[in-house]
Protein backbone atom coordinates (compact mmCIF):
# COMPACT_ATOMS: atom_id res chain seq x y z
CA UNK A 1 0.00 0.00 0.00
CA UNK A 2 2.79 1.97 0.71
CA UNK A 3 4.23 1.83 -2.28
CA UNK A 4 1.00 2.25 -3.69
CA UNK A 5 1.20 5.90 -2.36
CA UNK A 6 4.80 6.51 -3.85
CA UNK A 7 3.87 5.67 -7.00
CA UNK A 8 1.09 8.64 -6.86
CA UNK A 9 4.18 10.77 -6.50
CA UNK A 10 4.19 12.11 -10.30
CA UNK A 11 0.40 11.94 -11.14
CA UNK A 12 -2.25 14.35 -10.82
CA UNK A 13 -4.40 14.78 -7.51
CA UNK A 14 -7.37 15.18 -9.92
CA UNK A 15 -11.00 13.44 -9.14
CA UNK A 16 -12.54 10.84 -11.30
CA UNK A 17 -14.65 13.54 -13.02
CA UNK A 18 -11.91 15.37 -13.92
CA UNK A 19 -12.00 17.94 -11.48
CA UNK A 20 -7.87 19.14 -10.72
CA UNK A 21 -6.77 20.01 -6.85
CA UNK A 22 -2.94 21.69 -6.11
CA UNK A 23 -1.96 19.84 -3.54
CA UNK A 24 0.88 22.29 -1.70
CA UNK A 25 2.95 21.71 1.46
CA UNK A 26 3.31 23.89 4.57
CA UNK A 27 6.85 24.10 5.67
CA UNK A 28 9.18 25.93 8.01
CA UNK A 29 12.40 23.75 8.22
CA UNK A 30 15.12 23.18 5.64
CA UNK A 31 14.67 19.91 6.23
CA UNK A 32 11.42 19.67 4.98
CA UNK A 33 11.98 20.34 1.43
CA UNK A 34 13.12 16.55 0.44
CA UNK A 35 9.81 15.14 1.88
CA UNK A 36 8.44 17.63 0.32
CA UNK A 37 9.49 17.46 -3.22
CA UNK A 38 9.57 13.40 -2.35
CA UNK A 39 5.78 13.18 -1.52
CA UNK A 40 5.27 15.64 -5.17
CA UNK A 41 3.81 18.74 -3.74
CA UNK A 42 3.27 21.53 -6.35
CA UNK A 43 5.07 24.40 -4.25
CA UNK A 44 4.98 25.79 -0.29
CA UNK A 45 1.09 27.47 0.17
CA UNK A 46 1.93 28.09 4.25
CA UNK A 47 6.09 28.53 4.94
CA UNK A 48 5.86 29.68 8.56
CA UNK A 49 8.96 32.24 8.85
CA UNK A 50 8.36 32.03 12.67
CA UNK A 51 10.18 28.74 12.54
CA UNK A 52 13.53 29.84 11.60
CA UNK A 53 13.37 32.45 13.94
CA UNK A 54 12.43 30.26 16.98
CA UNK A 55 15.43 28.35 16.13
CA UNK A 56 17.74 31.64 16.44
CA UNK A 57 19.52 32.57 19.51
CA UNK A 58 18.40 36.33 18.56
CA UNK A 59 16.76 38.02 15.87
CA UNK A 60 18.30 36.90 12.66
CA UNK A 61 20.08 39.74 10.49
CA UNK A 62 18.35 40.64 6.96
CA UNK A 63 21.89 38.21 5.47
CA UNK A 64 20.97 35.22 7.78
CA UNK A 65 17.31 35.40 6.65
CA UNK A 66 17.92 35.83 2.89
CA UNK A 67 20.45 32.94 3.09
CA UNK A 68 17.48 30.88 4.47
CA UNK A 69 14.86 32.25 2.08
CA UNK A 70 16.66 31.66 -1.08
CA UNK A 71 17.25 28.00 -0.23
CA UNK A 72 13.53 27.32 0.65
CA UNK A 73 12.74 29.38 -2.98
CA UNK A 74 15.13 27.87 -4.61
CA UNK A 75 14.39 24.05 -3.55
CA UNK A 76 10.83 24.84 -4.93
CA UNK A 77 11.12 26.51 -8.13
CA UNK A 78 9.67 27.27 -10.61
CA UNK A 79 6.96 26.04 -8.24
CA UNK A 80 4.96 28.64 -5.99
CA UNK A 81 6.36 29.43 -2.44
CA UNK A 82 3.95 31.23 0.02
CA UNK A 83 6.20 32.40 2.47
CA UNK A 84 4.25 33.89 5.56
CA UNK A 85 5.53 36.98 7.74
CA UNK A 86 6.43 36.42 11.31
CA UNK A 87 3.12 35.28 13.15
CA UNK A 88 4.48 35.62 16.41
CA UNK A 89 2.52 36.02 19.71
CA UNK A 90 -0.24 33.26 20.77
CA UNK A 91 1.31 30.02 21.32
CA UNK A 92 4.55 30.72 19.14
CA UNK A 93 6.66 32.49 21.71
CA UNK A 94 10.46 33.70 20.82
CA UNK A 95 13.35 32.23 23.07
CA UNK A 96 14.64 35.42 23.02
CA UNK A 97 11.24 37.85 23.09
CA UNK A 98 9.13 37.06 25.68
CA UNK A 99 5.76 38.21 25.55
CA UNK A 100 3.56 38.34 28.73
CA UNK A 101 -0.41 38.35 27.78
CA UNK A 102 -3.56 37.44 30.11
CA UNK A 103 -4.81 36.55 26.65
CA UNK A 104 -2.25 35.62 23.89
CA UNK A 105 -4.39 34.38 21.36
CA UNK A 106 -6.38 38.08 21.46
CA UNK A 107 -3.49 39.67 21.99
CA UNK A 108 -0.03 40.90 20.05
CA UNK A 109 0.11 38.11 17.12
CA UNK A 110 1.22 37.96 13.64
CA UNK A 111 0.06 40.92 11.65
CA UNK A 112 -0.67 43.09 14.62
CA UNK A 113 2.91 42.39 16.28
CA UNK A 114 4.94 43.04 12.94
CA UNK A 115 3.61 46.52 12.45
CA UNK A 116 3.64 47.47 15.51
CA UNK A 117 7.90 46.45 14.89
CA UNK A 118 7.93 47.86 11.53
CA UNK A 119 11.73 47.33 11.46
CA UNK A 120 12.11 44.15 11.99
CA UNK A 121 9.05 43.63 9.46
CA UNK A 122 11.31 45.57 6.72
CA UNK A 123 14.03 43.62 7.45
CA UNK A 124 11.90 40.71 6.85
CA UNK A 125 10.78 42.09 3.69
CA UNK A 126 13.80 42.95 2.12
CA UNK A 127 15.26 39.34 2.93
CA UNK A 128 12.77 38.08 0.99
CA UNK A 129 12.22 40.37 -1.51
CA UNK A 130 16.28 40.08 -2.07
CA UNK A 131 15.87 36.49 -1.86
CA UNK A 132 13.17 36.28 -4.66
CA UNK A 133 15.53 38.33 -7.04
CA UNK A 134 16.49 35.73 -9.22
CA UNK A 135 14.04 33.18 -8.63
CA UNK A 136 10.65 34.79 -9.09
CA UNK A 137 8.24 32.55 -7.32
CA UNK A 138 7.90 34.48 -3.75
CA UNK A 139 4.23 35.19 -2.83
CA UNK A 140 3.82 36.98 0.40
CA UNK A 141 1.05 35.83 2.64
CA UNK A 142 -0.14 38.40 6.15
CA UNK A 143 -1.13 36.50 9.04
CA UNK A 144 -3.90 36.74 11.55
CA UNK A 145 -5.20 39.78 9.66
CA UNK A 146 -8.48 41.58 11.42
CA UNK A 147 -8.61 45.34 10.18
CA UNK A 148 -8.81 46.79 6.62
CA UNK A 149 -6.52 49.38 7.67
CA UNK A 150 -3.82 46.99 8.38
CA UNK A 151 -3.87 45.37 5.13
CA UNK A 152 -3.57 49.43 3.58
CA UNK A 153 -0.23 49.54 5.45
CA UNK A 154 1.27 45.80 4.94
CA UNK A 155 0.85 47.27 1.67
CA UNK A 156 2.59 50.63 1.74
CA UNK A 157 5.53 49.28 4.00
CA UNK A 158 5.83 46.75 0.85
CA UNK A 159 5.73 49.76 -2.03
CA UNK A 160 8.58 51.67 -0.07
CA UNK A 161 10.99 48.63 0.56
CA UNK A 162 10.41 48.01 -2.70
CA UNK A 163 11.52 51.45 -3.73
CA UNK A 164 14.39 51.19 -1.13
CA UNK A 165 15.73 48.07 -2.79
CA UNK A 166 15.83 50.11 -6.24
CA UNK A 167 17.00 53.09 -4.75
CA UNK A 168 20.03 50.50 -3.58
CA UNK A 169 20.51 49.27 -7.21
CA UNK A 170 18.54 46.03 -5.91
CA UNK A 171 15.45 46.24 -8.02
CA UNK A 172 13.26 43.48 -7.40
CA UNK A 173 9.64 43.09 -8.35
CA UNK A 174 6.43 43.15 -6.35
CA UNK A 175 5.09 39.64 -5.57
CA UNK A 176 1.36 38.55 -5.28
CA UNK A 177 0.54 39.26 -1.95
CA UNK A 178 -2.21 37.18 -0.17
CA UNK A 179 -3.75 37.52 3.06
CA UNK A 180 -4.85 34.58 5.72
CA UNK A 181 -8.26 34.25 6.66
CA UNK A 182 -8.39 32.93 10.06
CA UNK A 183 -10.14 35.90 12.79
CA UNK A 184 -14.15 36.21 11.92
CA UNK A 185 -13.64 40.09 11.28
CA UNK A 186 -12.02 39.07 8.36
CA UNK A 187 -14.41 37.24 7.19
CA UNK A 188 -17.02 39.50 7.45
CA UNK A 189 -14.91 42.02 5.94
CA UNK A 190 -13.61 39.81 3.03
CA UNK A 191 -15.45 41.96 -0.02
CA UNK A 192 -13.35 44.99 1.15
CA UNK A 193 -10.48 43.17 1.84
CA UNK A 194 -10.13 41.08 -1.56
CA UNK A 195 -9.70 44.22 -3.62
CA UNK A 196 -6.47 44.62 -1.59
CA UNK A 197 -4.85 41.54 -2.12
CA UNK A 198 -4.25 39.20 -4.50
CA UNK A 199 -4.85 36.08 -2.95
CA UNK A 200 -6.55 34.36 0.32
CA UNK A 201 -5.78 31.56 2.36
CA UNK A 202 -7.49 30.06 4.55
CA UNK A 203 -5.84 29.32 8.10
CA UNK A 204 -8.44 26.28 9.59
CA UNK A 205 -6.86 26.54 12.74
CA UNK A 206 -7.07 29.73 14.15
CA UNK A 207 -10.48 30.02 11.98
CA UNK A 208 -12.32 27.36 13.93
CA UNK A 209 -10.94 28.91 17.49
CA UNK A 210 -11.91 32.20 16.76
CA UNK A 211 -15.33 31.16 15.47
CA UNK A 212 -15.66 28.77 17.90
CA UNK A 213 -14.31 30.85 21.30
CA UNK A 214 -12.54 27.45 21.60
CA UNK A 215 -9.10 27.40 22.49
CA UNK A 216 -6.94 25.43 19.69
CA UNK A 217 -4.47 24.09 22.33
CA UNK A 218 -6.76 23.55 25.30
CA UNK A 219 -6.94 19.78 26.55
CA UNK A 220 -10.27 20.79 28.38
CA UNK A 221 -12.35 21.69 25.45
CA UNK A 222 -10.54 19.93 22.47
CA UNK A 223 -13.68 17.95 21.70
CA UNK A 224 -14.98 21.10 21.11
CA UNK A 225 -12.75 21.77 18.74
CA UNK A 226 -13.37 20.38 15.60
CA UNK A 227 -12.91 21.94 12.27
CA UNK A 228 -16.12 20.33 10.87
CA UNK A 229 -18.37 22.39 13.33
CA UNK A 230 -21.46 23.50 11.23
CA UNK A 231 -20.23 27.29 11.94
CA UNK A 232 -17.04 26.09 10.53
CA UNK A 233 -19.22 25.04 7.02
CA UNK A 234 -21.07 27.80 6.48
CA UNK A 235 -18.42 30.20 6.70
CA UNK A 236 -15.66 28.02 4.81
CA UNK A 237 -19.20 28.36 2.39
CA UNK A 238 -18.89 32.32 2.88
CA UNK A 239 -15.36 32.86 2.05
CA UNK A 240 -15.45 30.83 -1.34
CA UNK A 241 -18.28 32.70 -2.88
CA UNK A 242 -16.52 35.88 -1.77
CA UNK A 243 -13.68 34.64 -3.20
CA UNK A 244 -15.63 33.26 -6.46
CA UNK A 245 -17.56 36.77 -6.59
CA UNK A 246 -14.61 38.79 -7.24
CA UNK A 247 -12.00 35.64 -8.92
CA UNK A 248 -9.29 35.78 -6.33
CA UNK A 249 -7.59 32.54 -6.26
CA UNK A 250 -8.39 30.98 -2.91
CA UNK A 251 -6.23 28.11 -0.77
CA UNK A 252 -6.56 26.47 2.73
CA UNK A 253 -3.24 25.46 4.84
CA UNK A 254 -4.81 24.61 8.09
CA UNK A 255 -4.59 20.67 9.59
CA UNK A 256 -7.85 20.23 7.93
CA UNK A 257 -6.49 19.50 4.41
CA UNK A 258 -4.85 16.81 5.94
CA UNK A 259 -7.98 14.85 7.45
CA UNK A 260 -9.67 13.07 4.70
CA UNK A 261 -13.07 13.47 6.01
CA UNK A 262 -12.77 17.27 6.03
CA UNK A 263 -11.51 17.08 2.55
CA UNK A 264 -14.57 15.58 1.08
CA UNK A 265 -16.38 18.89 2.10
CA UNK A 266 -13.53 20.88 1.29
CA UNK A 267 -13.77 19.52 -2.76
CA UNK A 268 -17.58 19.95 -2.66
CA UNK A 269 -16.72 23.52 -1.15
CA UNK A 270 -15.03 24.32 -4.66
CA UNK A 271 -11.43 24.52 -2.75
CA UNK A 272 -9.02 23.29 -5.23
CA UNK A 273 -5.96 24.50 -3.72
CA UNK A 274 -4.49 22.84 -0.33
CA UNK A 275 -1.20 22.96 1.73
CA UNK A 276 -0.51 20.02 4.38
CA UNK A 277 2.10 18.58 5.62
CA UNK A 278 4.57 16.69 3.01
CA UNK A 279 3.73 13.69 4.36
CA UNK A 280 0.22 13.39 4.14
CA UNK A 281 0.03 14.37 0.68
CA UNK A 282 -0.27 11.40 -0.53
CA UNK A 283 -3.16 9.90 1.21
CA UNK A 284 -4.96 13.48 0.17
CA UNK A 285 -3.99 12.50 -3.12
CA UNK A 286 -5.34 8.88 -3.26
CA UNK A 287 -8.64 10.03 -1.62
CA UNK A 288 -8.60 13.03 -4.27
CA UNK A 289 -8.69 10.33 -7.14
CA UNK A 290 -11.14 8.22 -5.54
CA UNK A 291 -13.99 10.60 -5.73
CA UNK A 292 -16.35 12.49 -7.75
CA UNK A 293 -16.30 16.31 -7.47
CA UNK A 294 -20.52 15.78 -7.91
CA UNK A 295 -21.06 13.04 -4.90
CA UNK A 296 -18.40 15.42 -2.62
CA UNK A 297 -21.29 18.26 -3.27
CA UNK A 298 -23.77 15.84 -2.67
CA UNK A 299 -22.13 15.06 0.48
CA UNK A 300 -21.37 18.81 1.28
CA UNK A 301 -25.56 19.11 0.93
CA UNK A 302 -26.23 16.50 3.06
CA UNK A 303 -23.44 17.98 6.00
CA UNK A 304 -25.21 21.21 5.88
CA UNK A 305 -28.11 20.04 7.49
CA UNK A 306 -26.62 18.77 10.65
CA UNK A 307 -26.42 20.67 13.78
CA UNK A 308 -23.65 18.86 15.21
CA UNK A 309 -19.90 17.42 14.51
CA UNK A 310 -20.53 14.55 15.23
CA UNK A 311 -23.72 13.56 12.64
CA UNK A 312 -21.33 15.05 10.01
CA UNK A 313 -18.36 12.81 10.97
CA UNK A 314 -20.59 10.12 11.21
CA UNK A 315 -22.11 11.34 6.98
CA UNK A 316 -18.41 11.32 6.21
CA UNK A 317 -16.82 8.37 7.95
CA UNK A 318 -19.54 6.35 6.37
CA UNK A 319 -18.19 7.49 2.99
CA UNK A 320 -14.94 7.02 3.66
CA UNK A 321 -15.23 3.38 4.31
CA UNK A 322 -17.44 2.99 0.95
CA UNK A 323 -13.96 4.03 -0.76
CA UNK A 324 -11.83 1.48 1.19
C1 LIG B 1 -3.96 28.27 10.81
O1 LIG B 1 -4.22 29.05 11.72
O2 LIG B 1 -4.77 27.44 10.36
C2 LIG B 1 -2.63 28.28 10.17
C3 LIG B 1 -2.39 27.59 9.08
O3 LIG B 1 -1.66 29.00 10.77
P1 LIG B 1 -0.91 28.53 12.11
O4 LIG B 1 -1.34 27.11 12.39
O5 LIG B 1 0.53 28.68 11.83
O6 LIG B 1 -1.44 29.51 13.11
MG1 LIG C 1 -2.94 30.74 12.18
Amino acid sequence: FIDQLASLRDLPAETLDGVRVQLLTNTGLLADVTPGRKNGAEGVGLYRSEIPFMLHESFPTEDEQYEVYRQVLDAYAPLPVSMRTLDIGGDKQLPYFEIREENPFLGWRGIRFTLDNTSLLVTQLRAMLRANAEIGNLRLLIPMVSRVDELQTFMHIVEDTLEELASEDCPVARPPIGMMVEVPSALLLLPRMLPLVDFVSIGSNDLTQYLLAVDRNNPKVAALFDNLNPAMLVALEQIVSHCEASGTPLSLCGEMAADPAAVLLLVGLGLRTLSLSAHSIPKIKWLIRSIESSSARNLLQRALQFNNEAEIRELLGAELRRLG
